[in-house]
């Protein structure tokens, strides 16, 4: 399996706890930025020949701020360049305050059949303190529109002011809007952001009450139906994130646009975070990776038992025999022995009992050498 991302940096404004590529003041140059996707795209052209892609991911920035046309002009970009298998699911994130029903229709007429919405939360006080630019009326418009529509939601835990309540109301509003998917994600404050003042203020609530919250969160999301599948990721049956799925099991990918990376034949490589160098290297006729990195057969162990213990299905171990011609229970043992209250297995697979799950860091970083 292997899947496509593309970056669009472009947003109406930065959120308060945002460190993405995004250039809320660049919107101007988004033309310019669509002709270096698709130029970019032409130039792995032949790189990927053999390839089969399953997934499109359009993430961002705010893909939905961006006229709907170099939307319609990127997939067709993509499919002449590349082979998208014909039930390949493709995704592109939208905010709540820069949707319409005529971009709507353009994305699904040029085979969008995927939508990620931002909520983060259904207060709008907290919203405003996010510096998101939508409110909770936009975004049950912007559901509204997605009737029938295959689309997910992320809602945040851990904000300023909020408590174990606004989570259960943010959840039911995500639940009740007929997403088929929930992405519930702890905020992260990182340096230099807005939000980090706050963080150093005392102001966001601490680990063990984001801990309740996300329990409190994932029971929520349990008693509307959605299953978790990966530690922030919740669907209903059959509704996983193929994207990230991918991502999880270690497939291959290949990003274009500022900031994406890639991973393709075992090379980690990364476009560079600078709009301004992303133009000049595209525009002559160059790629625009910043670091490249072979990933050597130590390296491929450690992603593949950190990536697959953050899902609930855990490592499968006939793929890891096949994978590393090794026996992942034998090669582990002391550690498995050491952590096995945190372990359960069944039918193949160890992974981390659901209950624990939220502390896999904790215990993911036990297994590397
Ligand atoms: S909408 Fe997303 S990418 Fe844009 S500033 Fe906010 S958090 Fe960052």
């Amino acid at each position: 399996m292997a899947g496509i991302y593309v970056h669009i940096p472009f947003c109406k404004s930065k959120c308060s706890y945002c460190d993405f590529a995004s250039f809320p003041d660049k919107l101007c140059y988004a033309e310019s930025y669509m002709a270096c996707v698709y130029r970019e795209m032409a130039k792995r052209k032949d790189q990927l020949k053999n390839y089969k892609f399953d997934t499109l991911y359009i993430g961002g920035g705010t893909p939905s701020v961006i006229d709907e046309k170099y939307i319609a002009m990127l997939l067709a970009s993509a499919k002449k360049n590349f082979f998208l298998s014909d039930n390949a699911e493709i995704t592109i994130e939208m905010n709540p305050g820069t949707v319409s029903a005529g971009k709507i229709a353009t994305y699904k007429k040029c085979g969008i059949n995927r939508f990620s919405v931002g909520l983060q939360t259904a207060v709008d006080s907290q919203l405003e303190d996010l510096g998101r630019i939508h409110n909770l009326k936009d975004f049950e418009n912007c559901v509204k529109l997605l009737k029938g529509e295959n689309f997910s939601v992320d809602v945040m835990i851990g904000l300023k002011n909020q408590t174990v309540a606004d989570i259960g109301k943010t959840i039911t509003v995500a639940a009740e809007s007929g997403a088929s998917h929930i992405s519930m994600y702890a905020l992260t404050p990182e340096d230099g952001t807005p939000i980090y003042t706050d963080y150093l203020n005392g102001e966001l609530p601490d680990g063990d009450t984001v801990a309740e919250m996300y329990e409190a969160g994932a029971k929520k999301l349990a008693e509307f139906g959605f299953e978790r599948y990966e530690v922030s990721n919740f669907c209903k049956k059959g509704k996983e994130s193929k994207h990230n799925l991918n991502y999880w099991r270690r497939g291959e990918y290949i990003g274009f646009g500022v900031s994406a990376s890639s991973c393709i034949n075992n090379v980690r490589f990364t476009n560079t975070f600078d709009l301004d160098e992303y133009f000049k290297c595209i525009l002559s006729d160059n790629f625009a990776v910043i670091n490249s990195e072979q990933i050597d057969e130590e390296g491929r162990k450690e992603e593949y038992i950190m990536l697959a213990l953050r899902t609930a299905r855990g490592i499968d171990l006939k793929e890891y025999a096949e994978l590393f011609k090794s026996n992942f229970e034998e090669e582990y043992s002391e550690t498995l022995k050491k952590l096995s209250s945190f372990f359960e297995s069944k039918n193949g697979f160890i992974y981390i009992k659901p209950e624990h799950l939220y502390i896999q860091n904790s215990l993911i970083i036990n297994f590397f050498k």
